[in-house]
């Protein structure tokens, strides 16, 4: 029944997702002459998606508190605790890190202030004490390969699959519901990011190929505009993992025909699959020259 329940939701996400419960606020930061927009997306028995910009996170409502994860920064968690305070009046529990990447996870004070405990893997603790953020409360709680996370009787399961992109990134699965929220490493229909900062293409394919083998039938990305649903078939996983297979063949065989300078390389590879896919003009060339540092350079 929940099962048919979430897949109803699903079609009716993809239908609707351009009119979910949209609201714009100002700000000094126009993109293509637009204000960053905030919505708030109900996926059903209080699971919901909060969207900022491009980037997204997930919060669960349970019977005895909240359940948050990535605040994005501190402007934004605001607006991300005022949406809850529209759904709920329970208490913030609980805040998870999906990474060390301060562009996901500033911003938590505003949930610290309601006694929130945070929640990452150890190398967030590491990531943060190197490279500090003023506006990003340490983890309370840390663990090494898997965290449980428990509340009004509802569970989300924490894994981490070694570096990917970074090396402190967990995956959150809801498992009764099936669906998974990724952040970074599965972005549906779209090129990689730019030129991969903090990826490791070889780690990268690996961990995908574990997290396929996991019991989901959903995945929610971190990322994605808000044009595009905001959930997703689990096949996106494979997609991206393919997609990344496919780049990386790509200019390993353009190198050892000989091309060997990353400007050519730039210009003549081209993968035709995926020129529907979000930034691929802009974003491929850069994707490619990353390619051709992991095989030049060896990592
Ligand atoms: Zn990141």
């Amino acid at each position: 029944m929940k099962r048919i329940f979430i897949q109803l939701v699903f079609v009716v996400s993809l239908l609707l997702s351009s009119i979910a419960t949209a609201s714009n606020f100002p700000t000094e930061e126009p993109v293509g002459g637009k204000p960053f927009g905030y919505s708030t997306t109900n996926i059903g028995d209080g699971l919901y998606v909060f969207r900022w910009w491009v980037y997204r996170n997930i919060f669960l409502v349970t019977d005895e508190g909240v359940i948050v994860t990535d605040p994005m920064n501190p402007r934004v968690a605001k607006q991300l605790l005022g949406e809850i305070r529209k759904i709920t009046d329970k208490p913030i529990k609980y805040v998870i890190y999906s990474h060390n990447h301060h562009d996901h996870i500033s911003g938590g004070k505003v949930f610290k202030d309601q006694g929130a405990t945070f929640i990452g893997h150890k190398n967030v603790l590491k990531e943060l004490g190197d490279h500090p953020s003023y506006a990003t409360p340490l983890p309370d709680i840390t663990f090494e390969d898997e965290y449980t996370v428990q509340l009004g009787g509802r569970t989300i399961e924490l894994k981490y699959f070694g570096p990917n992109h970074g090396d402190s990134l967990v995956v959150m699965r809801l498992p009764k519901e099936k669906i998974l929220f990724v952040v970074d490493i599965v972005t549906p229909r779209r090129v990689a990011f730019r030129s991969m900062p903090d990826f490791w293409p070889d780690e990268w394919i690996r961990s995908l190929k574990e997290i396929e083998q996991m019991d989901i039938d959903y995945v929610i990305s971190a990322h994605g505009p808000e044009t595009q649903p905001a959930i997703d078939l689990a096949s996106a996983v494979k997609d991206q993992r393919v997609y990344l297979e496919d780049l990386m063949t790509a200019v390993k065989k353009a190198m050892d025909s000989g091309t060997h300078s990353p400007d050519a390389l730039r210009k003549t590879v081209k993968l035709p699959k995926y020129e529907n896919w979000q930034y691929y003009k802009e974003w491929l060339p850069m994707n490619i020259e990353r390619i051709w540092a992991y095989y030049h350079m060896g990592w």
